[in-house]
């Protein structure tokens, strides 16, 4: 049994979260020891984020300073796993020879066999080959103690996915959709409870479409059977693309009292010409015609959406159209990304990146600007009622606060003993900013 040291970060959604949360597992189910700094440690594993260049450079840098450190202690073992790993890897090997390990979004799970072989025989192991596929995926045997959390925790239920958006690097990094098996997910998620988590939420990168080739039922019925299971009292899910939605499936949402009233629907623009070139398969009254279905069927349904502004050919009038389109939908909130040309992608491949880095800032913060009034009127309009809040902790932003969230997502900081943490309280809502609630504790269960 090995007793050395491992810091491991993770960048990027929440699904690299969670997969850097599998291999911590199997490294803690291995002896081996978390460290919260790099200066401590006798292995750092990255786990990277291929989405926007941003993600890739802060990589650059960690293992810049990771190499540095390997000059004065050789025997440091240095691991580049996910989405970077499987598209960049002989960048890495070439940039960061001391690189020891490199696995891709398929392959992570070897990482502890890994550093074992290495440190016997050295050398350097690059492994991106293993694709996900219905008799292999990355989640089996999660050891569900090994997790931040202690009453809220993440599955993923499918990895990789059919659509071909233009400016997406998930069909190259993470390959086509493959569903877990509903009986592996529902065993996980049934382990979970056991363990003392009340909160689940469910991932996939197009989670409607969950099971679509099983023949088992797909993501409803998963909802479904997932609400009979003892201890679990909430239940959530992303990301809900506008495509592969259909009205009976809201229906069926906002059925189960367990699932909770909010949905991510991610728009991306308000400009049918530009949703065209993003190969987005929807129209702007498509996306609005989902928006409707929930709010119709799921009572007080909270939706939050994400938008790109400055996507090749953009207009100012296709900008406009987004900017009407985020003022009628009335979001809760919004995630506005500036366009950023991921190579290997069909945006790279066909669009030129035409939008000047200037106006793409300015549309960014128009956005920003118009999403922030709706969410502060949103919440504003909340102040009076009562909700029941799922207690996080002591907030990370307010220290003197704690923290939780309300059925529809949002955090709700108000005054309480840390000992509440995993409680279910009735929180009364006395004021709010643009990205919270804040309120006073009515009661809460013993
Ligand atoms: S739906 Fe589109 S944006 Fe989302 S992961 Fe698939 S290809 Fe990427």
């Amino acid at each position: 049994m090995s007793t050395r040291k491992v810091y491991t970060i993770s960048y990027g959604c929440q699904m690299n979260t969670l997969d850097a949360e599998l291999v911590r597992g199997d490294l803690a189910r291995n002896g081996y020891e978390h460290v919260s700094e790099m200066s401590g440690a006798d292995v750092i594993l990255v786990n990277t984020c291929s989405v926007r260049d941003h993600a890739e450079t802060k990589v650059w840098s960690l293992l810049g300073r990771a190499g540095q450190m390997k000059k004065e202690r050789p025997d440091l073992q240095i691991g580049v796993l996910g989405c970077m790993a499987q598209r960049v890897k002989d960048d890495i090997v070439k940039r960061a020879p001391y690189v020891d390990l490199v696995l891709g979004t398929a392959n992570f799970r070897s990482a502890v066999q890994d550093l074992e072989d290495l440190r016997r025989s050295g050398g350097r192991v690059v492994r991106t080959d293993r694709r996900p596929s219905a008799d292999f995926l990355p989640d089996a045997g999660r050891q569900v103690t090994a997790r931040p959390e202690r009453h809220r925790a993440w599955v993923t239920v499918m990895r990789g996915c059919d659509h071909a958006c233009a400016y997406c690097i998930v069909p190259f990094t993470r390959g086509r959709e493959v569903s877990r098996p509903l009986a592996d997910v529902l065993d996980e998620t049934r382990r979970l409870a056991d363990d003392g988590v009340r909160e689940v939420t469910f991932l996939g990168q197009n989670i409607n479409t969950y099971g679509k080739n099983s023949g088992e039922g797909g993501l409803c019925t998963l909802l479904e059977e997932a609400a009979t299971i003892q201890g679990l009292d909430r239940i959530r899910f992303l990301t809900s693309n506008p495509f592969d939605m259909t009205e009976d499936m809201m229906r069926r949402f906002g059925a189960v009292e367990r699932v909770m009233p909010w949905l991510h629907i991610p728009a991306q623009s308000g400009s049918d010409a530009v949703l065209k070139r993003m190969k987005r398969t929807y129209t702007v009254a498509q996306y609005e015609e989902v928006v409707g279905w929930a709010r119709t069927h799921i009572p007080g349904v909270e939706i939050t959406s994400d938008f790109i502004v400055g996507f090749p050919g953009e207009t100012d009038e296709d900008f406009e159209g987004t900017r009407r389109l985020v003022e009628r939908s009335e979001l809760v909130q919004a995630y506005v990304f500036k366009y950023s040309l991921r190579p290997q992608t069909q945006a790279a491949r066909r669009l030129p990146d035409d939008v000047r880095e200037s106006v793409k800032q300015a549309r960014n913060v128009a956005i920003h600007a118009t999403q922030d009034v709706i969410s502060e009127r949103r919440n504003r309009a909340v102040i009076g009622d009562t909700f029941q809040v799922l207690v996080d902790g002591v907030s990370r932003t307010r220290k003197e606060m704690l923290a939780g969230r309300e059925p529809g997502n949002r955090i709700v900081h108000f005054p309480g003993d840390a000992s509440m943490a995993g409680r279910m309280a009735e929180i009364r809502i006395t004021a709010c900013g643009k990205h919270s609630l804040v309120g006073e504790l009515e009661s809460v269960e013993d």
